[in-house]
């Protein structure tokens, strides 16, 4: 996905981008390809973010370790503010810092990244708590295999021990 260039927003109709895109983002691994609606508005101070999109993730329960399918979905609007200090490093004292702990900032002559904002939007939408559609339960304390296996081992020691011990 291509940045915005944030300047040319100013020369665009109705100071607003507008697009619908079909795209794997880099470093969110998706099932099918992250598929949606963006719109970028610039509001002299801020740029009006608009997104909605989904698509299928596969996640690992937390409850059976299994794996299944999540259809994530976004439908959100966000203002980036622009501060043309955000582009420099220096000049900032105290209160810029508090400032830009609080919120996000863009350079008015700077770039807008929606790949990146859609990124960011999808992996906070990624539930807190991930839990399949059942049937859903938790896995046995271990392989069963290996810990029986390793019971009965533990087991017959104690079991040689005693005879030792009774004989
Ligand atoms: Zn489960």
């Amino acid at each position: 996905m291509e940045s915005i260039y944030i300047p040319h927003l100013l020369k665009a109709p109705r100071r607003t981008v507008e697009f619908q895109f079909e795209e794997f983002l880099p470093g969110l691994e998706t099932l099918t390809p992250v598929r949606g609606h963006l719109r970028v508005t610039y509001k002299t101070t801020f740029l009006d973010v608009w997104g909605r999109a989904e698509a299928i993730v596969t996640l690992t329960c937390d409850r059976c370790l299994k794996q299944y399918n999540h259809r994530l979905k976004i439908d959100t609007s966000e203002p980036l503010w622009l501060d043309a200090s955000a582009d420099r490093s220096q000049g900032g004292e105290e209160v810029e810092v508090a400032f830009e702990d609080l919120v996000e900032t863009l350079s008015p002559n700077g770039h807008f990244d929606p790949g990146d904002w859609l990124y960011q939007q999808l992996c906070l939408a990624l539930p807190q708590r991930q839990l399949c559609e059942g049937p859903c339960e938790p896995p046995k304390s271990s392989t069963p295999d290996s810990s029986e296996s390793g019971v009965d081992r533990r087991w017959a020691a104690l079991e040689a021990l005693k005879q030792q011990l009774s004989g």
